[in-house]
């Protein structure tokens, strides 16, 4: 078998067979094949897709290219929890501990940022001390004690979806259903959870544009989840906005505090709540109605802030930060958006604010790239609010002072200002799951 008739055999549209995925697969995790001929692959297979059956098996072969992990020694039902990537979804640092805080376990391994998408390593890393790479069994000991741990695909879990994933990030190849697919359902089927949340976004901030794509997406995800054993349900989020008002990793973990101690925008709470009462029913705590009740309630009591510390100080991270979330650097440069006209902010393009947010600092432009944790966007106004000419939109922040007027443009470029207010959007679409799809 050679790499380059892969190669070609999908650039003219053909059907790969689950020998030549297990080779490229294979040969990726080994490190034998060159960045430019696996790049080149996922081109290929960014014009012309993958079929269910593709899919299925690369999503196979990478959960088998590292350790599967066995949750048994856990007590009770794990449930999982993704998204498909958003701007400013900081949801796992609000929902996961919600979830812990009624007693349901969560082993959770999350991402980096990829592409104008923020990771929720990233942002739990910039909680000073804060170790997302532990051993398995430091990861169990952590999950027994606290009721959660978030950690990074570290060591040796789904690794070749770790090499697809760094390469995807900077090869435009990320916005494809069976990637994405294959991506992130690979990671949930080695990380071994009993059941999955996953949290599929959709609008100009998210990898699929329109509802019909997301759906597709979700669709293809809990397919996955279902052949394999795992109960699987999917939320169909909004993502034509970013969530909340703040953009970049340490603005985003002060922001999720402030929505687990009472303060947080109505937005994120409410898909935070939402997602959780979904685990909270997977993992058996009753009916959808009684667990929406529970997660507000342990939302409300503070017992989901006082988990979230729990878990921050068992991963060695610097609990006070999150007891006084004044302790986090500012950035150096800080700069204002003035709104160019008067009238109601019509559109926001989320992707450009998500790629603003990259100028700043807060995401990497190469595979290598240092983040800036302090670096980021605050949304002063959102989509749907009315707005006066001079009157600010965003503050910019950066340690970068020659990437403050290129992205203050770029985000401008990205914003609609029209004379008549829109009717608003629902922020959660739909819920699937094995039997169907719930429109809310
Ligand atoms: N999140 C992932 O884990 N993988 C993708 O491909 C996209 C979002």
């Amino acid at each position: 078998m050679r790499r380059y008739d892969i190669i070609r055999k999908k650039r003219d549209g053909g059907k790969l067979n689950r020998e030549e995925i297990a080779f490229f697969v294979k040969g990726v995790t080994a490190g034998e094949i060159p960045d430019y001929q696996t790049s080149a692959l996922l081109m290929a297979i960014y014009f012309n897709d993958l079929s269910p059956e593709e899919t299925a098996a690369l999503t196979d072969e990478m959960a088998r290219s590292g350790d599967m992990v066995d949750l048994s020694p856990i007590e009770g039902v794990k449930v999982d929890k993704h998204s498909t990537g958003g701007v400013g979804d900081k949801t796992t640092l609000v929902t996961v501990p919600i979830v812990a805080a009624c007693g349901v376990r969560v082993a959770k391994m999350s991402g980096r940022g990829l592409g104008h998408t923020g990771g929720t390593i990233d942002k739990l890393e910039s909680i000073p001390g804060f170790c997302t790479a532990v051993s398995t069994d430091r990861f169990f000991e952590i999950v027994g004690k606290t009721g959660a741990a978030v950690v990074g695909q570290t060591g040796n879990l789904a690794p070749a979806d770790k090499k697809l994933y760094a390469l995807r990030d900077v090869t435009a190849t990320v916005e494809n259903i069976g990637l994405i697919a294959a991506s992130i359902m690979s990671k949930k089927l080695a990380a071994g959870a009993d059941a999955i949340v996953l949290d599929v976004k959709t609008g100009s901030g998210a990898f699929m544009k329109t509802p019909e794509d997301s759906l597709k997406l979700a669709q293809a995800m809990v397919s996955i989840g279902e052949h394999t054993g795992r109960k699987t349900v999917a939320l169909i989020t909004d993502m034509d906005r970013p969530l909340g008002f703040a953009v970049g990793n340490s603005l985003e973990v002060i922001e999720a505090v402030e929505t687990l101690r009472g303060r947080g925008p109505e937005d994120l709470k409410e898909v935070c709540l939402e997602l959780a009462a979904n685990m909270l029913c997977l993992g058996g705590r009753g009916e959808i109605s009684a667990c929406r009740a529970l997660a507000r309630e342990t939302l409300e009591s503070g017992r989901a802030f006082e988990a979230f510390c729990s878990m921050t100080e068992a991963q060695g991270g610097d609990v006070s930060y999150l007891r006084d979330t004044g302790k986090f650097p500012r950035a150096a440069v800080s700069l204002d958006v003035p709104s160019p006209e008067e009238g109601w902010l019509c559109a926001m393009d989320t992707e450009a604010v998500g790629e603003c947010s990259v100028v700043l600092g807060a995401g990497r432009e190469t595979k290598e790239s240092p983040i800036d944790y302090s670096a980021g966007i605050l949304l002063r106004k959102k989509t749907g609010d009315r707005v006066r000419r001079g009157e600010t939109l965003a503050t910019l922040y950066t340690e970068r002072p020659e990437a403050a007027e290129p992205a203050r443009e770029r985000f401008l470029a990205g914003i609609r200002i029209g004379k008549t207010a829109l009717p608003p959007v629902p922020l959660i679409r739909a819920r699937v799951d094995a039997a169907g799809v719930t429109e809310y």
